[in-house]
Parts: structure tokens; sequence; C-alpha cells
């Protein structure tokens, strides 16, 4: 069956749409809790509607591992909800090709979180399938996804080895039939991803940024990044987290073609950006996967903050793509606390490294200012 793009009920929330709203933390519940009642999302919703919600199960892999979403954000959003009196909720999700969505569900305490909390979940490789169309591409969309009055997207920080980082937009991808899925790399992704956030909107993103895998969507260099972030437009969203990632939102194909389409904005610099809480969260007791450990050895980290730490490997891992990473073998980068009043030469990242001779300053430094900074300093 074919349905025009006019036909998908899912509804933007505009007045959400240029506002990201950032909270730092280890207690994944309780943040979410807060972002939600910041942005008052209830105030935003009509009554009596059906509200989805997309984590990213791309396998089945615990979210420690990096690739998936912790279950505590879809938690706190279904409490929300119902304590809101909207109970027609549904988590929906069909993991890659190849993988079970039913066993991810299973083995990562979705089934059970949805069996206590009176939630349907759906494995969307068990639906019907409507065809929309946009930009020439004709795609097989979840049934169930086009009905919902509301689209929450739940997906996961983290690096792809085709399009650089996947985020808002590409966890959409879970909701086309795995015929389309494999259509979509046939197509080369970037196009299709684009097409189908016209076709499909979503209204709200809570990325989560808790420990997303370094460079792949599967998961196994997790970096502790310890923070989710809201926000109601899917180019933004991305754009926040390309530059928390190091990269620019042009350099991310299927972003930049997305707001080229005008699902959205890249544009940060308008964007009222709040940050609920201070970024001093200890990094968690996380192993860390060969690539983390090889950037590791360019890095002398004393009682880092986790938003430090994180962005200056997500910085390394930019520096690592251009130039020589073992520049910093010998001569580490400095970051955290315990560096604080310590004098030296050398190269500090975040305030706390001051008294070195050359230190980014900020606390935290962004993921860009260290880049920046770095290239910088080996050019001297
Ligand atoms: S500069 Fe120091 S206090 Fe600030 S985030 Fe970094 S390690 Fe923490």
């Amino acid at each position: 069956m074919r349905q025009k793009d006019n036909q998908v009920k899912i509804k933007k929330l505009p007045d959400l749409e240029n506002k990201i709203t950032v909270i730092y933390g280890s207690d994944i519940f309780d943040m979410t809790l807060k972002i939600l009642n910041n942005i008052n999302l209830k105030s935003h919703l009509e009554p009596n509607s059906f509200i989805g919600l997309k984590p990213n199960l791309v396998l089945n892999n615990p979210p420690s591992n990096g690739a998936t979403t912790h279950l505590e954000i879809a938690e706190a959003l279904v409490c929300y909800l119902q304590e809101a009196g909207f109970d027609n909720i549904i988590i929906l999700e069909g993991s890659w090709v190849g993988d079970s969505t039913k066993a991810a569900y299973r083995d990562l305490g979705w089934q059970e979180m949805a069996e206590q909390r009176g939630v349907e979940l759906l494995d969307t490789k068990t639906d019907d399938y409507v065809i929309l169309e946009h930009s020439g591409h004709k795609m097989a969309v979840s049934r169930t996804a086009t009905q919902l009055d509301y689209l929450i997207n739940i997906p996961v920080m983290k690096g792809h080895c085709q399009t650089k980082m996947t985020g808002a937009l590409k966890n959409m991808k879970g909701l086309i039939s795995d015929s389309e899925k494999r259509a979509f790399h046939r197509k080369g992704l970037h196009m299709p991803i684009a097409a189908l956030n016209v076709a499909l909107p979503q209204s709200l993103i809570i990325t989560d940024g808790i420990c997303g895998d370094l460079d792949f969507e599967e998961g196994g260099n997790p970096v502790p990044m310890n923070r989710l972030f809201c926000t109601a437009d899917p180019v933004l969203n991305d754009s926040y987290m390309a530059s928390c990632m190091g990269y620019k939102p042009e350099e991310i194909e299927h972003l930049r073609l997305a707001a080229e389409l005008n699902v959205g904005s890249t544009n940060l610099a308008e964007a009222t950006i709040t940050e609920l809480n201070e970024a001093r969260v200890p990094i968690p007791a996380v192993v860390p996967g060969a690539k983390v450990s090889y950037l590791e050895q360019a890095v002398d980290e004393q009682e880092a903050c986790s938003a430090c730490y994180a962005n200056l490997i997500q910085a390394l891992a930019r520096y690592d793509e251009r130039y020589n990473l073992s520049d910093f073998f010998q001569d580490k980068i400095k970051v955290g606390q315990a560096f604080k009043g310590e004098k030296g030469s050398g190269f500090g990242s975040g305030i706390c490294t001051a008294g070195f001779s050359t230190f980014v300053t900020g606390c935290p430094p962004s993921t860009p200012e260290i880049l920046d900074a770095l290239i910088d300093y080996k050019s001297k």
C-alpha cells in the first residue's frame, strides 16, 4: 500500500526546536526526569495521544558496551508520561539485519520493564509496512510508526564506520523493513536517511550520551561521557552531537542533506543551549576498548571529570585521523583536577591545567576547542 507523506500523523513540537537541554550525571532515570520536567513536556502534548518511544537496540548488546540505549531513559519517559495521563504508549524498534529485536528486548530488560509498566513493545521487523516517498526515494516504513501522534527518539551518541556518527537522523532506520535497510546501504545511506526524516518526522529527541561508542555502531569502544541532551530538532540534535565528537555538521553527509531538505537547523550559534548542572562527574569504571586504550596512550589523566576526559578522547580520535597521535606519547596531555596548581611544560586540557605552558581553557573545554588547540600546538 502506498501512503502519502501527509498521511503520517506525527506532530512536531516547534516550541522546543531551537532549544537544547543538557544534563550531566550517572543517575540516568533521574536525569531524564529532570530534563522532562525542565522542558515541561506534558504541556506540549495533546491529550489522548498515541506516543512512540524509539530506542537504539541495533543489536543485543548491553548499553555499557556503547551500542544501545539505556533502558532507564525509556522507563523514566514511560513513568513521566503515564503520570501525566498518557496511557497509549508503545516502544518500537527493529535491530539491524541479522540480529533479533526480540532477543534484545528480552535480554536487555525492555520486555520486563514493558510488562511491569503496561507498555506495548513492537518489533518493527514483524509490523506491516507502508510505502512513504520523498525526493524520489520510496521507503517501506512500519505502519505503526506512521500512526503515532508523537515519536520520541532515544538515539545513542556514537560513531559509525560509514557515516562518521549516528544520532537522531540515522536512528530512524530502525523503523523501516529489513529489505529497506539493505536498500539504504546500497544507495549509500546518506540521501535515504535524509529523505526518511522528511517523510517520517520525529517529535522529540533525548540522546543517550552516557557511554556511546567512539567509532562503531555495534559498540566495543565505549567512551564515558555521562550526559543526556534533548531537543525537538533532529538536525540540531545531531549538529550538537557532531560538535561533541569533534566534527563540523557539514562533515556529516546525511546531516548536511537533511538540513538542505529543511528537516532542521545546523545553526548551533542561534540555538539556546541550557546546561542543567555542571559537568563535574567522575569517570565511571569502564574497561576501555582497543581504540580508546590506544588514544589513552597520549593522555595523563588524574582525577578528571568524565566530560573533560570524553571531550579530550573525542578530540584525539579526530586528531588521529589527520595527524600522528604518537606526537603525544612522550609529551602526554594532562587532564584532571589533580593538576590544579601544578606548573610545567607541555599541553593541558581544561582550566585545572592552567599552570602548564599550553592549556585549553574551559571547564570542561569543548571537543572542537581541544582539537583546534592540539593542531595549533603541534604546528608550532
Ligand atoms: S577542567 Fe577540571 S574541574 Fe573542569 S571539567 Fe575538567 S577536570 Fe573537571
